[in-house]
């Protein structure tokens, strides 16, 4: 049976007060996390053809290629960093742009979506999920602070593929189906080996990438993206945080709070108790991967899981 390599990319830091993603919090701590960006390799088992997925492409390196309303935010966000950058992070192994087949993006906050018009090969196809479109375009509007600045022009129209609804039936090439404990995920390339899975709540369009590392044992990384900012939630030891701003708007990092609890709660038990897979005698193993966590991203340094190494 097939699987993939997993590779880590270095794609820049951000600061966030703790009170904005737990409660209860340390009043004036404050966290310089990684925004983590991941590049996927495929060979596909019949024709040998290697497929190169880039999932997230993290800070973009000029802060001034940002909007000016998310240029005021980034001021509220440092120390920053933005090198090495997506583009830096594939040179370093020895890759290009034009060697990536696609860009899937678990949501297109700042912190996640780059600069695309790096990725300028005509070859080079966008994934977004469902909703994306009408955020960047501002046909929907969430107001949870500074943060939620979408680009109407992010991406190139010809080459972005926007997922279907998560509870559409029928469709050819992105087709929702239960996975296991995952009420929704696609199986990218046919095979099991990349399952794009549904996991709302942070914004919409929000997707996590399940990816099989190992056969034996059957071994999973599902990088969740921003399912949450701190380990503590995932394991239920805080609580999602919300707070009020300085012009007195309600502000949280997910636009809806009871759907993140879900996502998280599935997340937590395919950690906790694998994924049964059908035809498997026993649960594959998952290890959660999020795009902010500081402390995986220290202990994957030190053990070389960044490109060209692997997870
Ligand atoms: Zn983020």
């Amino acid at each position: 049976m097939n699987t993939v390599s997993v590779h880590a990319l270095s794609t820049g830091h951000i600061t966030i007060p703790e009170r904005f993603f737990v409660t209860p919090a340390d009043p004036v701590a404050k966290r310089t996390v990684p925004s983590l960006s991941f590049l996927i390799q495929h060979t596909d088992g019949e024709t040998g053809k290697l497929t190169r997925l880039v999932f997230d492409l993290g800070m973009r390196r000029d802060l001034n290629l940002y909007p000016t309303a998310l240029r005021d935010h980034l001021a509220s966000r440092g120390p920053i960093s933005t090198h090495p950058d997506v583009v830096a992070s594939l040179a370093a192994g020895g890759l290009g742009v034009d060697d990536i087949d696609y860009v899937v993006f678990s949501h297109v906050h700042y912190d996640h979506v780059g600069f695309p018009r790096d990725f300028s090969n005509p070859k080079t196809k966008f994934i977004v999920g469902h909703g994306v479109l009408d955020l960047l375009s501002g046909k929907t509007q969430h107001d949870l602070g500074k943060h939620m600045v979408f680009e109407p022009d992010l991406l190139p129209s010809d080459r972005t593929t926007e997922l279907p609804p998560p509870n559409a039936e029928h469709h050819d090439r992105f087709s929702w189906e239960r996975l296991a404990s995952f009420p929704q995920a696609i199986d990218l390339f046919k095979d099991g080996t990349v399952y794009i899975v549904n996991a709302p709540g942070h914004l919409p369009g929000h997707i996590n990438l399940l990816c099989k590392t190992s056969n034996q044992p059957a071994k999973f990384v599902c990088l969740a993206g921003d399912a949450c900012h701190d380990v503590r939630l995932l394991t239920g030891e805080r609580d999602i945080a919300t707070w009020t701003d300085e012009t007195g708007r309600h502000c949280c990092m997910h636009v809806d709070i009871p759907s993140s609890k879900e996502t998280l709660a599935r997340l937590h038990a395919a950690s906790k108790h694998g994924i049964q897979l059908e035809g498997e005698d026993s649960p594959a193993q998952v290890e959660i991967v999020l795009a902010h966590d500081w402390a995986w991203e220290r202990e994957a340094k030190q053990k070389g899981k960044f490109w060209p190494g692997r997870l």
